[in-house]
């Protein structure tokens, strides 16, 4: 039956990057969005992201490359640095989007937010804050929504893009671990010192850590920190133990320390992986972003996967006659792409804690050249 002959209406829930753009880029092929957020605040707090060359190809599809780019830091080398402070080598990152253009963007997660958040907006998505969806009841062709303020909506389509502990996901059933890695990840802003013009990785005798630049004056410090417990450490602890923890570290790392200490933007967080080994929709419901595959930070590409989906999935439907025909060639273009990266950044998450950075740098770029390849 043809789903399309009336009104094409989509409920997202949660307004992160994936639910954010896949809101615009349906709202571009003419759907009715609205976006139900759990969070009462439109601004996302938090440190930066790196956008590497598939995220700005994806966003640039959006036309919101060079917004981001303008907002953020662009640079084109990743520089890997020894345990003893020498740099061991240089890699040059793919310019997927012109060679006149940078690799990848180095952005601060709010003004990220606000950029999507406004074009979703200009496109027409209604995002409301401080909901969400209590259950879920696909009638025919079309699905029953119940949002947590007592109202309803009857919708052609439902997208949950929660992120990795995805409610959507439990309602419609479909069962995922959530895998704890054994590595606690640091993100701290600092000043940006005057040659960080691109990202650096530092290899530690027990952790790694590394600088991304993410705007003129700012950059953030990264540390991963192997074989801890997921325990949670008092805010007010955070600038000093990650301070401490850079002293393993010589060369470079001993400039980024002191602004480490002085930072007031520190966070802590486990690393934690999924994949939906099944399918990733129950008829015209389907999950997107983190909900579906979260990777572990390593390879800077969670987001990258999360804006990709969000067009492949407006491009499908449109594609097809049917919304659930939609959804199987949605998942069907994206499952083995999405499988690669999750399991990739698992491998490498293994290599760091066993200290193998040399083969963990190869493979992290293999998989970047991988991941440039078209979707
Ligand atoms: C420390 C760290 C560093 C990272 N660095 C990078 C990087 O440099 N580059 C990169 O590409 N990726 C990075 N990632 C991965 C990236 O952040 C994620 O892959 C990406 O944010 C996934 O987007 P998402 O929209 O699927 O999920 P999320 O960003 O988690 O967004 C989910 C949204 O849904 C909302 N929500 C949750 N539950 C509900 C509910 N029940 N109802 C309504 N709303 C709900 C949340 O409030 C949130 O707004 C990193 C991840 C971590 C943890």
């Amino acid at each position: 039956m043809d789903n399309f002959g009336s009104t094409r209406s989509a409920m997202i829930v949660g307004a992160g990057v994936a639910g954010l753009t896949a809101a615009t880029a349906l709202a571009r092929k003419g759907w009715q969005v609205e976006i139900a957020e759990a969070s009462p605040y439109r601004a996302t707090a938090g440190w930066g992201l790196c956008l590497t060359g598939p995220s700005l190809r994806a966003l640039d599809v959006l036309g919101l490359a060079d917004a981001c780019s303008a907002a953020g830091y662009g640079m084109s080398v990743i520089t890997h640095v020894d345990v003893d402070g020498t740099p061991s080598d240089q890699v040059d990152l793919p310019r997927l989007i012109g060679a006149q253009r940078p690799a990848m963007v180095g952005i601060a997660r709010p003004e990220l937010h606000r950029i999507l958040h406004a074009e979703a907006e200009r496109c027409g998505v209604v995002v409301r804050n401080g909901l969400t969806v209590t259950a879920v009841d696909q009638q025919g062709d079309l699905v029953d929504v119940r949002l947590s303020d007592g109202t309803d909506r009857q919708v052609t389509l439902l997208v949950g893009a929660d992120g990795i502990r995805s409610s959507v996901r439990d309602l419609m059933g479909l069962e995922t671990p959530v895998d704890y890695l054994g590595q606690m990840v640091w993100r701290a802003l600092v000043p940006r010192p005057e040659w960080a013009t691109g990202i650096h990785q530092f290899a530690g005798k027990v952790n790694t850590a590394g600088l991304v630049p993410i705007s003129s004056n700012r950059a953030y410090v990264f540390l991963t920190e192997n074989g801890v417990p997921p325990n949670v450490l008092p805010d007010s602890e955070l600038a000093s133990r990650l301070a401490d923890l850079l002293t393993a570290f010589p060369g470079r790392v001993t400039e980024i320390r002191p602004l480490v200490s002085a930072s007031g933007s520190v966070v802590r967080r486990p690393v934690h992986t999924a994949f939906l080994t099944g399918a990733w929709n129950r008829g015209n419901c389907v999950v997107i972003g983190d909900a579906a595959h979260a990777p572990a930070p390593q390879m800077a590409s969670g987001a990258a996967l999360a804006i990709e989906d969000g067009l492949v999935l407006a491009e499908e439907l449109e594609r097809h006659e049917t919304v659930g025909t939609g959804i199987e060639a949605f998942v069907e273009r994206r499952a083995q792409r999405c499988r690669t990266l999750v399991a990739t950044s698992v491998t490498i998450a293994g290599l760091e804690q066993a200290q193998r950075h040399s083969e963990a740098y190869p493979l992290v770029d293999a998989c970047h050249r991988q991941m440039a390849q078209p979707v």
